[in-house]
Order: structure tokens, then C-alpha cells, then sequence
């Protein structure tokens, strides 16, 4: 190549570098410029569904775009995680994900197509949502001493529903029913949102399910909540005794919803999602519609990226011991 081909070649190679360091960031700047789809692990209606919800609609207003659920439903949420693990690292395809399926997943499923750490890049941290132990309106026992005695005499008998192996509720009630040394039917849905329903009809006899599905049914009688897994009781529901209060202390179970975005999506995408979560969690009616339903709103300090990813590898250490075991 002789001088002037050197100097064009060298002089385009300086325009593509120059090029691409104005585009990139100039791109990530812009996000979004059209909808982004937030993938929701399970059925319309169930706990993560709602939280999604509550809080992506207040996030599009923030972006200024809308932001459509997808529910991809199947292996206890672990189905659309691979999924999203999969799609673009552009931002427009997120995840909503909880301590099912980016954490109790990794000792569940020894062939997980994704890993909750190196498949995702934490976005934030949305809401905690204590677990309940509910049963349907005429299951026979009155209250949790009487439902230990019963499920425990009627061990072959009984069933609990719940969405998927790896799910919160199927990991909650497992933790539940090894405290008991019992191991009921377990009847598998698409998601609690579908499993409450089979609750409400009487087709199923108990559940582990976090809060924001249960709040309703139970204020409007149609389903009996023994106790609540945590060590207080929570303001939604002020009748409902703690597993502590009512005989069993040894139950303690809060599960976690969260925000990911396939590895590799680019730092500036993350801070401005999370900037419009954190948005989301301040504003008054958001806030609002999150409490009435028994969530606990993070904290400041724990809506940050790097909060979720330290949250994620705890959680994976504390599931890892104890679901292996059991398989
Ligand atoms: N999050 C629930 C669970 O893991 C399912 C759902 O949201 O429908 O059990």
C-alpha cells in the first residue's frame, strides 16, 4: 500500500472509531426510542404480574415509551428467563424475575440455560413480598396449629398448588413442608395467579404465596390465610398472626421481584431503567397500590444494580444448601 492508501485506510479506520464512539453512546442516550418488552415468567394475574405491572406502568410514563408484558409461562419461570437471557442486550427486552428463578433455580434445574449472574445484568430491586400460608375457604383446619395436625395425619391426602418447580411458591412451600416433614401432592400451574383461582374453587387444599395475590382474597373471604412467614405481622393484613404468633416459628419465608436485562446490555440503558424503577418506587400512587397489596418497598440504598446483583449472590448461596439436597 503505498502513503496515500495508507493514510486513507488509516484516516477511515480514525473515522469508523470516531464514528462509533459518537453512535454508541449517542444511542444509549436516546433509549428508548420505541417499546420495550418486559418479560413476566409467569401467568396474567399472579404476584409478579402484578408488581410488573404496577411498576412498568409508571416506568414508560418516565421513558416516555410504552412497555409491554409479555407473561411466557412454563418450567417455574425458568422458561422465559432463558429466553431473556437469549434475546438482544439492547434494553428493549427486560425480565422480571424474583428469588425463583434468579436463585432457587440454580440448585433446581442442574441443566439451567441461563445462570442468574452471568446471563443478566441487575436492573433493580422492585418490591419484597412476604409469603402466606393460605388454604382453600373450607379446608378443615381453623388455624395453624389445627392445619399442622391435619396436614400432618392426612400427609397422603392433601395437595398444595403452586407455579413450578423453582417458583417462589413451590420453593416456600417445600421449605414449609420440610419443617413439617411432610410431602403432600404438589399441583403444578402457570403461575399463582391460576392456582389462587383453583384456591378460591376449592380444587386445591393449600398454598405458599407471596402477598400481593393474596390480600384481596383473602379481605374478600374467599380463601382462609393461617399465617404470614415473617417476623411481623404486615399492615395489609393486620388480622393475620405471624408463623411465630401462631406455633411456628421455625417458617420464615419473604420473597423478592426484580428487574434484569440480558448480560452485556450497556451501562448507560441500565442507570437510566434503573433511575426510572427508583422513580417509579417514590411516586405517591405507586407507592400506594404496592402497599395496600403487603409489599415491602425497598429501600434506597437497595434499589441499586449493584444491591440486586450482591442480593442475587446471596440468595443463591442461601437456596444452594438448601434445595440441593432435596433435588
Ligand atoms: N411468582 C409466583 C411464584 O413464583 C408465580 C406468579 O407470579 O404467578 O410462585
Amino acid at each position: 500500500m503505498n502513503w496515500y492508501g495508507r493514510s486513507l485506510a488509516g484516516a477511515s479506520l480514525a473515522l469508523a472509531a470516531l464514528l462509533s464512539a459518537v453512535v454508541a453512546p449517542a444511542r444509549a442516550q436516546d433509549y428508548p426510542t420505541r417499546s420495550i418488552t418486559m418479560i413476566v415468567p409467569f401467568a396474567a394475574g399472579g404476584p409478579t404480574d402484578v408488581i410488573a405491572r404496577i411498576v412498568t406502568g409508571h416506568m414508560a410514563q418516565t421513558l416516555g415509551q410504552s412497555i409491554i408484558i409479555e407473561n411466557v409461562v412454563g418450567a417455574g419461570g425458568t422458561t422465559a428467563s432463558a429466553r431473556a437471557a437469549r434475546a438482544a442486550n439492547d434494553g428493549y427486552t427486560l425480565i422480571t424475575g424474583h428469588m425463583g428463578t434468579h436463585a432457587a433455580s440454580v440448585p433446581l434445574y442442574p441443566n439451567l440455560a441461563y445462570h442468574p449472574e452471568k446471563s443478566f445484568e441487575p436492573v433493580g430491586l422492585l418490591a419484597g413480598t412476604p409469603i402466606l400460608i393460605l388454604a382453600r375457604k373450607d379446608f378443615p383446619p381453623k388455624d395453624l396449629k389445627e392445619f399442622v395436625t391435619y396436614v400432618k395425619a392426612n400427609a397422603e391426602k392433601v395437595n398444595a398448588a403452586h407455579a413450578g418447580v423453582g417458583s417462589v411458591s413451590h420453593v416456600s412451600c417445600q421449605l414449609l413442608n420440610s419443617v413439617l416433614g411432610i410431602e403432600p401432592v404438589g399441583v403444578p400451574f402457570n403461575g399463582t395467579g391460576p392456582a389462587m383461582n383453583a384456591l378460591v374453587a376449592g380444587q386445591v387444599d393449600y398454598m405458599c404465596d407471596q402477598i400481593v395475590n393474596a390480600v384481596p382474597q383473602i379481605n374478600a373471604g374467599t380463601i382462609k390465610a393461617y399465617a404470614i412467614a415473617t417476623p411481623e405481622r404486615n399492615p395489609s393484613l393486620p388480622n393475620v398472626p405471624t408463623t411465630a404468633e401462631a406455633g411456628l416459628p421455625a417458617f420464615q419465608a419473604q420473597a423478592w421481584n426484580a428487574i434484569f436485562a440480558p448480560k452485556g446490555t450497556p451501562a448507560p440503558i441500565i442507570a437510566k431503567l434503573n433511575a426510572a424503577a427508583v422513580k417509579a418506587l417514590d411516586d405517591e400512587t405507586v407507592r400506594k397500590r404496592l402497599l395496600e397489596l403487603g409489599s415491602v418497598i425497598p429501600q434506597p440504598a437497595d434499589r441499586t444494580p449493584e444491591a440486586l446483583g450482591t442480593l442475587v449472590n446471596n440468595e443463591i448461596k442461601k437456596w444452594t444448601p438448601v434445595l440441593k439436597p432435596a433435588g
